[in-house]
């Protein structure tokens, strides 16, 4: 496949990057490519960023069938452009194809376009300290059409915005409270893809948190109610007697590429790590017992956010003393020093842009 880029002739000025924010601004060009059953993926192109002209019956806007990637650009102090794990979004972003009835993508062609849009768009990439270029690979069903089946035609198409620090004013704990009202997603569900449907799901409880004064919910698992599953949209990590604890991957769980690297890193460490079942009464038991010293959430907005509070039914527990825990503070440091070129990459995680 030949991919053609055409240049916008106006183009944007620049934001304040000391004060971006996030998913507000959006670069000059944009990655389209559409799908159709006799040509397959084609007419792959880079072109000025611009509004979509949709029919008001395309199906996605009735019945969801869309996904999504999340992922950024790094500058590095040497004016360098760099991924972290693209691959795995690419990958992912199948596996969420697949689950939807979405046809696959070539990961590979995926990952080169990419790799040239950011490359037209490079003045995007911001260098104020924390800054980065978020990247959103996003596919939809386009059939003009009612029915209920999956869509014959799709556009994929791929966005970036330059985004602002998570952490503007350092590294702090968030408060957490655990819902029982509602759930995120079930096994056997969508709860390990990244489609439309699971954020709208998700935003009741977050706004029941807000009120309450919480940044965010925890989840439980949606059948028993029983199991911890993710952090607002992070999965979730504790320290239990110096064991990095995560549930395990039991399909309502997105699999995080942050979860993922974070494990990697503790057992590097020489960490003991375990995936399992845990359930909150056990987290609140080993915060009783002294056992649970740290929880934390990870994914590629903010790395990693450290619980500092935690609510469920009428108990709340301060985690650590209401600080960033050394575990939290190793993970993020590390992480983002790798992302930002500034520590080495043993893992082989880097991509380099330019
Ligand atoms: C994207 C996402 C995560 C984190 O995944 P990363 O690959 O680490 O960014 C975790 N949970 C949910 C529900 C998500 O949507």
């Amino acid at each position: 496949m030949q991919l053609t880029t055409t240049l916008s002739t106006q183009l944007k000025p620049k934001p304040d990057e000391n004060n971006l924010g996030f998913g507000i601004h959006f670069t000059d060009h944009m990655f389209n490519m559409d799908y159709h059953p006799e040509k397959g993926w084609h007419n792959p192109r880079i072109e000025p960023y611009a509004p979509f002209v949709m029919d008001p019956s395309t199906m996605v806007l009735h019945y969801g069938q869309g996904i999504f990637e999340g992922l950024k650009a790094y500058r590095t102090a040497r004016g360098k452009i760099q991924l972290f794990r693209p691959q795995n979004n690419l990958k992912r972003l199948n596996y969420s194809a697949h689950k939807l009835c979405i046809p696959q993508i070539d990961e590979a062609f995926a990952l080169q376009a990419l790799k040239e849009l950011i490359r037209v768009e490079k003045k995007w990439v911001p260098s104020a300290p924390g800054t980065s270029l978020y990247i959103r690979p996003t596919i939809v069903a386009t059939d003009p059409f009612l029915g209920v089946r999956a869509s014959h035609t799709y556009r994929f198409f791929i966005i970036l915005s330059p985004v602002g620090a998570y952490y503007p004013e350092g590294f702090n704990p968030v408060k957490i409270m655990v819902t029982r009202d509602y759930v995120r997603a079930v096994r056997g569900g969508l709860g390990d893809t990244k489609t439309l449907g699971n954020y709208a799901a998700s935003l009741l409880a977050g706004e029941k948190a807000h009120e309450a004064g919480y940044t965010q919910v925890l989840w439980l698992d949606g059948i028993e109610q029983k199991y911890v599953e993710e952090v607002g949209s992070m999965n979730i990590l504790f320290v239990i007697d110096n064991q990095v604890v995560t549930p395990m991957l039991n399909g309502s769980i997105l699999p995080g590429v942050t979860r993922a690297s974070v494990l990697a890193l503790a057992k590097s460490w020489g960490m003991s790590t375990s995936e399992r079942r845990i359930s909150i009464d056990e987290v609140f038991a080993a915060h009783k017992s002294g056992a649970l010293t740290e929880i934390f959430g990870s994914g590629t907005a903010a790395v990693i956010s450290p619980v500092g509070e935690l609510k469920y039914e009428q108990e709340t527990i301060t985690i650590g003393n209401g600080k960033a825990g050394p575990v939290a503070q190793r993970l993020f440091d590390t992480m983002v020093d790798i992302q930002y070129g500034r520590a080495e990459d043993p893992m082989g995680w880097i991509e380099p842009v330019d």
